[in-house]
Protein backbone atom coordinates (compact mmCIF):
# COMPACT_ATOMS: atom_id res chain seq x y z
CA UNK A 1 0.00 0.00 0.00
CA UNK A 2 2.94 2.18 0.98
CA UNK A 3 4.25 1.79 -2.23
CA UNK A 4 0.80 2.37 -4.49
CA UNK A 5 0.33 5.73 -2.31
CA UNK A 6 4.02 7.22 -3.02
CA UNK A 7 3.49 6.45 -6.98
CA UNK A 8 -0.03 8.41 -6.64
CA UNK A 9 0.92 11.13 -4.43
CA UNK A 10 4.33 11.33 -6.56
CA UNK A 11 2.13 11.73 -9.47
CA UNK A 12 0.82 14.67 -8.63
CA UNK A 13 3.52 16.67 -7.36
CA UNK A 14 3.57 19.84 -9.01
CA UNK A 15 7.25 20.61 -11.06
CA UNK A 16 9.66 21.67 -8.39
CA UNK A 17 8.13 20.04 -5.40
CA UNK A 18 9.83 18.17 -3.10
CA UNK A 19 7.80 15.03 -1.00
CA UNK A 20 8.71 14.53 2.58
CA UNK A 21 6.79 11.45 4.00
CA UNK A 22 5.55 12.40 7.63
CA UNK A 23 6.33 8.88 9.74
CA UNK A 24 5.98 10.34 13.31
CA UNK A 25 4.37 7.46 15.12
CA UNK A 26 5.26 4.80 12.60
CA UNK A 27 7.19 1.87 12.73
CA UNK A 28 10.37 1.73 10.87
CA UNK A 29 8.89 -1.08 9.29
CA UNK A 30 6.70 0.92 7.84
CA UNK A 31 9.59 3.70 6.46
CA UNK A 32 11.91 1.19 5.17
CA UNK A 33 8.81 0.01 3.08
CA UNK A 34 9.25 3.70 1.74
CA UNK A 35 12.61 3.88 1.41
CA UNK A 36 12.30 0.36 -0.52
CA UNK A 37 9.77 2.36 -2.81
CA UNK A 38 13.01 5.24 -3.45
CA UNK A 39 11.17 8.08 -0.96
CA UNK A 40 14.59 9.55 0.80
CA UNK A 41 12.88 12.45 2.49
CA UNK A 42 11.15 11.82 5.99
CA UNK A 43 9.34 13.78 8.72
CA UNK A 44 9.47 13.61 12.68
CA UNK A 45 8.14 16.14 15.14
CA UNK A 46 9.88 14.42 18.10
CA UNK A 47 13.70 14.47 19.15
CA UNK A 48 13.95 10.99 20.58
CA UNK A 49 11.60 9.29 17.86
CA UNK A 50 13.76 10.75 15.00
CA UNK A 51 17.06 9.36 16.67
CA UNK A 52 15.84 5.90 17.40
CA UNK A 53 14.85 5.54 13.37
CA UNK A 54 17.78 7.74 12.50
CA UNK A 55 19.96 5.05 14.56
CA UNK A 56 18.07 2.06 12.29
CA UNK A 57 17.66 3.19 8.96
CA UNK A 58 19.88 3.98 5.63
CA UNK A 59 22.12 6.54 5.78
CA UNK A 60 20.86 8.56 2.91
CA UNK A 61 17.68 9.35 4.31
CA UNK A 62 17.31 13.16 4.54
CA UNK A 63 15.45 13.88 8.16
CA UNK A 64 13.29 16.70 8.44
CA UNK A 65 12.32 17.81 11.84
CA UNK A 66 8.90 19.52 11.27
CA UNK A 67 7.98 19.65 15.61
CA UNK A 68 7.86 22.22 18.08
CA UNK A 69 11.47 21.61 19.07
CA UNK A 70 13.22 21.72 22.68
CA UNK A 71 16.16 23.35 23.17
CA UNK A 72 17.43 20.66 25.32
CA UNK A 73 16.67 17.72 22.70
CA UNK A 74 18.14 19.38 19.83
CA UNK A 75 21.28 17.31 20.88
CA UNK A 76 19.68 14.40 19.29
CA UNK A 77 19.02 15.42 16.09
CA UNK A 78 21.76 18.08 15.40
CA UNK A 79 24.39 15.26 13.99
CA UNK A 80 22.64 14.13 10.98
CA UNK A 81 19.11 16.33 10.41
CA UNK A 82 19.03 17.91 7.50
CA UNK A 83 16.72 20.57 7.85
CA UNK A 84 14.48 22.00 10.83
CA UNK A 85 11.00 23.63 10.09
CA UNK A 86 10.08 24.89 13.11
CA UNK A 87 12.77 27.80 14.32
CA UNK A 88 9.99 30.42 16.09
CA UNK A 89 12.28 32.10 18.18
CA UNK A 90 16.09 33.73 18.30
CA UNK A 91 16.93 31.41 21.33
CA UNK A 92 15.72 28.34 19.71
CA UNK A 93 17.95 29.23 16.89
CA UNK A 94 20.90 30.21 18.69
CA UNK A 95 20.60 26.75 20.56
CA UNK A 96 20.60 24.90 17.03
CA UNK A 97 23.71 26.89 16.58
CA UNK A 98 25.89 25.89 19.25
CA UNK A 99 24.67 22.40 19.01
CA UNK A 100 25.35 22.64 15.17
CA UNK A 101 29.27 24.14 16.22
CA UNK A 102 29.98 20.65 17.35
CA UNK A 103 29.39 18.29 15.07
CA UNK A 104 31.17 21.32 12.86
CA UNK A 105 27.90 21.24 10.28
CA UNK A 106 25.78 23.95 8.72
CA UNK A 107 21.91 23.40 9.88
CA UNK A 108 19.71 24.26 6.98
CA UNK A 109 16.37 25.92 9.24
CA UNK A 110 13.01 27.30 8.43
CA UNK A 111 11.28 30.27 10.32
CA UNK A 112 7.93 28.81 11.58
CA UNK A 113 4.91 31.31 10.56
CA UNK A 114 1.94 31.55 12.51
CA UNK A 115 -0.22 31.91 9.73
CA UNK A 116 -3.55 30.09 11.10
CA UNK A 117 -6.33 31.61 12.50
CA UNK A 118 -6.16 29.63 15.24
CA UNK A 119 -4.62 30.36 18.47
CA UNK A 120 -2.90 27.12 19.89
CA UNK A 121 -0.09 26.82 16.52
CA UNK A 122 3.56 27.76 16.81
CA UNK A 123 5.17 30.38 15.02
CA UNK A 124 6.47 33.59 14.42
CA UNK A 125 4.63 37.23 13.25
CA UNK A 126 6.39 39.31 10.75
CA UNK A 127 7.74 41.54 13.33
CA UNK A 128 9.22 38.97 14.98
CA UNK A 129 10.88 36.99 12.21
CA UNK A 130 12.27 40.68 11.20
CA UNK A 131 13.74 41.35 14.55
CA UNK A 132 15.48 37.81 14.58
CA UNK A 133 16.96 38.35 11.37
CA UNK A 134 17.99 42.27 12.83
CA UNK A 135 19.74 40.71 15.33
CA UNK A 136 22.99 40.82 16.29
CA UNK A 137 23.49 37.37 17.59
CA UNK A 138 21.78 36.38 14.37
CA UNK A 139 24.76 38.10 12.72
CA UNK A 140 26.87 36.00 14.59
CA UNK A 141 26.08 32.78 13.91
CA UNK A 142 27.97 30.79 11.54
CA UNK A 143 26.22 26.98 11.94
CA UNK A 144 22.85 27.69 11.09
CA UNK A 145 21.42 28.68 7.30
CA UNK A 146 17.98 29.74 7.26
CA UNK A 147 16.66 28.85 4.05
CA UNK A 148 12.96 29.18 3.33
CA UNK A 149 9.68 29.31 5.73
CA UNK A 150 7.45 27.32 6.89
CA UNK A 151 3.46 27.18 8.30
CA UNK A 152 0.60 25.38 9.16
CA UNK A 153 -2.69 26.33 7.62
CA UNK A 154 -5.97 26.19 9.64
CA UNK A 155 -7.58 22.96 9.73
CA UNK A 156 -10.86 23.38 8.31
CA UNK A 157 -13.03 22.77 5.37
CA UNK A 158 -13.14 26.07 4.27
CA UNK A 159 -10.27 26.15 1.08
CA UNK A 160 -10.64 29.40 0.59
CA UNK A 161 -9.22 30.61 4.50
CA UNK A 162 -6.78 27.84 3.77
CA UNK A 163 -5.66 29.05 0.49
CA UNK A 164 -5.42 33.08 1.72
CA UNK A 165 -3.24 31.98 5.00
CA UNK A 166 -0.76 29.92 1.95
CA UNK A 167 -0.91 32.51 -0.41
CA UNK A 168 -0.10 34.98 3.22
CA UNK A 169 3.26 32.74 3.59
CA UNK A 170 4.29 32.72 -0.18
CA UNK A 171 4.34 36.92 0.21
CA UNK A 172 6.38 36.39 3.23
CA UNK A 173 8.92 34.11 1.80
CA UNK A 174 9.09 36.93 -1.28
CA UNK A 175 9.16 39.71 1.17
CA UNK A 176 11.91 38.23 3.24
CA UNK A 177 14.17 37.29 0.25
CA UNK A 178 13.89 40.78 -1.02
CA UNK A 179 14.74 42.25 1.76
CA UNK A 180 17.11 39.83 3.74
CA UNK A 181 18.40 37.24 1.15
CA UNK A 182 19.70 38.86 -1.62
CA UNK A 183 22.37 37.50 -3.41
CA UNK A 184 21.72 34.15 -1.11
CA UNK A 185 19.96 32.04 -3.21
CA UNK A 186 19.33 29.24 -1.24
CA UNK A 187 16.53 30.75 0.93
CA UNK A 188 13.58 29.51 -1.45
CA UNK A 189 11.93 26.91 0.36
CA UNK A 190 7.96 27.38 1.74
CA UNK A 191 7.12 24.66 3.63
CA UNK A 192 3.50 24.11 3.49
CA UNK A 193 0.99 21.40 2.19
CA UNK A 194 -0.32 18.60 4.10
CA UNK A 195 -2.63 15.65 3.17
CA UNK A 196 -5.86 17.54 2.72
CA UNK A 197 -4.55 20.70 1.44
CA UNK A 198 -0.93 19.62 -0.33
CA UNK A 199 -2.80 20.39 -3.87
CA UNK A 200 -3.79 23.97 -2.98
CA UNK A 201 -0.41 24.60 -1.23
CA UNK A 202 1.33 23.58 -4.51
CA UNK A 203 -1.22 25.82 -6.30
CA UNK A 204 0.34 29.04 -3.81
CA UNK A 205 3.95 27.73 -4.67
CA UNK A 206 4.79 25.65 -2.09
CA UNK A 207 8.30 23.99 -2.36
CA UNK A 208 7.78 21.05 0.10
CA UNK A 209 5.11 19.39 1.06
CA UNK A 210 4.58 17.52 4.16
CA UNK A 211 2.90 14.43 3.92
CA UNK A 212 1.76 11.57 6.61
CA UNK A 213 -1.57 9.66 6.83
CA UNK A 214 -2.06 9.73 2.73
CA UNK A 215 1.17 7.75 2.61
CA UNK A 216 1.32 5.65 5.33
CA UNK A 217 -2.04 5.97 6.85
CA UNK A 218 -3.99 7.33 9.96
CA UNK A 219 -1.87 7.51 12.64
CA UNK A 220 -3.15 6.04 16.37
CA UNK A 221 -2.22 8.09 18.76
CA UNK A 222 -3.54 5.42 21.36
CA UNK A 223 -0.44 3.72 21.10
CA UNK A 224 3.03 6.11 23.20
CA UNK A 225 5.65 7.27 21.50
CA UNK A 226 8.85 7.28 22.94
CA UNK A 227 8.99 10.91 24.56
CA UNK A 228 5.87 12.14 24.82
C1 LIG B 1 1.64 15.42 11.13
C2 LIG B 1 2.16 16.59 10.38
C3 LIG B 1 2.02 16.66 8.98
C4 LIG B 1 1.35 15.60 8.13
O1 LIG B 1 -0.02 15.53 8.37
P1 LIG B 1 -0.98 14.62 7.45
O2 LIG B 1 -2.30 15.28 7.58
O3 LIG B 1 -0.95 13.25 8.03
O4 LIG B 1 -0.47 14.65 6.07
C5 LIG B 1 2.55 17.78 8.35
N1 LIG B 1 3.16 18.77 9.04
C6 LIG B 1 3.31 18.71 10.37
C7 LIG B 1 4.00 19.84 11.06
C8 LIG B 1 2.81 17.64 11.09
O5 LIG B 1 2.95 17.62 12.43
Amino acid sequence: MIKENLDKINASLANGVRLIAVSKTKPVEDLQEAYDAGQRLFGENKALEMRDKHAVLPEDIEWHFIGHLQTNKIKYIAAYVRMIHSIDSLYLLQAVDKEARKHDRVIDCLLQFHIATEETKFGLNMEEAEALLQSPEYAAMKNVRIVGVMGMATNTDNRDLVRREYHTLHEYRDFLAEKYFKGHDEFKEISMGMTHDYDIAMEEGSTLVRIGSAIFGARDYGTPVNDV
